[in-house]
């Protein structure tokens, strides 16, 4: 498991309020919420970015896919429209390097976002 704070919470090591868990994925509230529902969906496996990412990994991110669209449904939000997100390193906005999926939503979204 990665030593980054979500690996940690993947691990079950540090407390997150989750809503959705499987084999291969975790999905949680983000502690400084930027709309009614934030929440975070990452692999129990610790890729740090998209930066690592390659064609053996596509089962994996197809996976953090259909889990964000399930929390989406579960938390009500699906049906108005709501935003995925992958920061990609710094320039990205990145600021916990264990790949994270964001998904906003509850209030309407401006683009681009800025
Ligand atoms: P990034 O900027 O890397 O794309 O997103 C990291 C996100 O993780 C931020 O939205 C931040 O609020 C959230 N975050 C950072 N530390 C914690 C934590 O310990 N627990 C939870 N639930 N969220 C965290």
């Amino acid at each position: 498991m990665s030593d980054t704070i979500f690996g940690k919470i993947a691990a079950g090591e540090i407390t997150a309020d989750i809503v959705y868990e499987d084999a291969d994925v975790v999905a949680f509230r983000d502690l400084n919420p930027q709309a009614p529902v934030h929440i975070l969906v990452i692999p129990r496996q610790p890729l740090p970015s998209l930066e690592q990412v390659d064609d053996q990994d596509a089962p994996l991110l197809g996976k953090l896919l259909v889990a964000a669209a399930k929390v989406a449904r579960q938390e009500g939000i699906a049906k108005a429209g709501y935003r995925t997100v992958i920061n990609c390193n710094a320039a990205g906005g990145q600021t916990v390097l264990h790949l994270h999926l964001h998904v906003l939503g509850g209030r309407p979204l401006q683009w681009p976002p800025g």
